[in-house]
């Protein structure tokens, strides 16, 4: 973003009030470099800034916008219930529809709680877990990404220690400490962690579809074995659908691998663009929750009536419109378009894709399936890409790590222009 736009004006102003200039951090475009632009107004599947430059959007919101920017029936129907009041802090009839199509699309969840984040999702599961087996431990793997939760913001110990050292400023070595964090894609660590400590685990936690650190793609094998062990130690698995959930299926991971976790979280397509997030599983299991059981969670705006109702009115048009048929034949559309541009760069580089999430490898060789498989050089690489894509009308998320998402607002047009400024881009 050049400077004497009303962008960087904007963004100047911000900085003198919000740290960084943003409220959450990859906005600052510190990964890329430069200013990022300021937006005004998202329609279908575009952005406008406010010097009114027109992008197609591939960062849809990072995933929830799966109908689109401002999708006008989501619109007109927060519209009416924005009229009918903000927040009543008791029970209203969006949260139980919205429930009801939770519990009927994801397998094995019986009973859910909204909360306002998927950060607040995840944090609550890992409570219930740690309730309901009275076990401390949590087991995470490198590269995956399940919020700002204390206990999960570890990275791996060094050396033979299995247990987390604090990844961020502010978390106490002590929660980092009960929690270990393995290998992606790697059988034998998990496999031995359960061997010694198998049963002080109170859960292990997994996108099943990584897409925080690139989209590092699991074998169906990995996670089945996670599934396997967990219940053999009396542990629980907890699948973070916060991404995957409705997006790649209407059942999520849980359906496309057909595995089953005990426990899921969500967030994202659920709230249809407003602060929600949910997390579920088996009645006896959420039945440990306060008010029926001892594990305390709660929230003052949590099944927000206006949120509630973007929830409910995106899964019943997804449903509707048969999308998620629809999101893989123009995730198929893309990588038709994008892989052989890719592939015949120097160095080559790969298009990974699960239905309508995608992510650019760019690196030589198979797409890598753990995040220490990933080049630095890769991220170094993202950056002219970035940019040149985004001088080109093309909005793709401000860093190497993040994956792009369609929605069902994306036309063939949509992909043709990407593929136009991708070949102008690399060429
Ligand atoms: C985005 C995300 C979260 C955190 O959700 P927020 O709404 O940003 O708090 C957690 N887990 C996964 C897999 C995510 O992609």
């Amino acid at each position: 973003m050049t400077t004497g736009t009303r962008s960087s004006e904007l963004f100047e102003r911000a900085r003198r009030v919000l740290p960084g200039g943003v409220n959450s951090p990859v906005r600052a475009f510190r990964a890329v470099g430069g200013t990022p632009h300021v937006i005004r107004r998202g329609e279908g599947a575009e952005l406008e800034d406010v010097d009114g430059r027109r992008y197609v959007d591939f960062m849809m919101s990072w995933g929830p916008l799966i109908l689109g920017h401002a999708h006008p029936e989501v619109v007109e129907a927060v519209g009416a219930a924005v009229a009918r009041g903000l927040s009543f802090g008791a029970p209203c009839e969006a949260e139980i529809e919205l429930g009801e199509r939770v519990t009927a699309a994801y397998p094995g969840i019986d009973l859910v709680r909204f909360v306002s984040s998927g950060t607040e999702a995840v944090m609550s599961a890992i409570r219930l877990a740690r309730g309901a087996t009275g076990r401390d431990l949590v087991v995470k793997f490198s590269g995956c990404y399940h919020g700002h939760v204390d206990h999960l913001l570890v990275a791996a110990g060094s050396g033979l220690v299995t247990f987390g050292q604090p990844s961020s400023a502010g978390v106490p070595g002590a929660f980092a400490g009960l929690t270990a964090v393995l290998p992606l894609d790697d059988s034998e660590a998990i496999a031995r962690l359960f061997d010694e400590r198998g049963d002080e685990i109170a859960a292990v936690i997994i996108e099943p579809i990584p897409a925080n650190n690139g989209l590092l793609v699991q074998r169906r094998e990995f996670l089945a074995l996670l599934r396997e062990l967990t219940a053999r130690h009396g542990a629980l698995l907890i699948f973070d659908e916060v991404i995957s959930g409705f997006r790649v299926a209407r059942g999520g991971a849980a359906e496309l691998y057909g595995i089953t976790p005990d426990l899921a979280t969500f967030g994202k397509v659920i709230g249809g663009g407003m602060p929600v997030g949910a997390f579920g599983g088996r009645r006896e299991l959420m039945e440990r929750l306060a008010p029926l059981g001892p594990v305390y969670q709660a929230g003052t705006l949590s099944g927000n009536p206006v949120a509630m109702t973007a929830g409910a009115k995106t899964l019943e048009i997804l449903e509707r419109e048969n999308a998620w048929d629809r999101l893989e034949r123009l995730g198929a559309e893309l990588e038709r378009r994008i892989a052989p541009l890719l592939e015949q760069a120097d160095p080559p580089a790969r298009l990974v894709r699960v239905g309508s999430i995608f992510w650019m490898s760019l690196q030589p060789g198979e797409p890598p399936r753990r995040a220490e498989s990933i080049a630095p050089e890769a991220a170094e690489r993202y950056r002219p890409i970035f940019h040149g894509l985004l001088e080109r009308g093309i909005n793709l998320a401000p860093s190497a790590y993040e994956v792009g998402f369609l929605s069902l607002a994306h036309t063939a047009e949509h992909l043709g222009r990407l593929e136009q400024a991708l070949r102008g881009v690399l060429g």
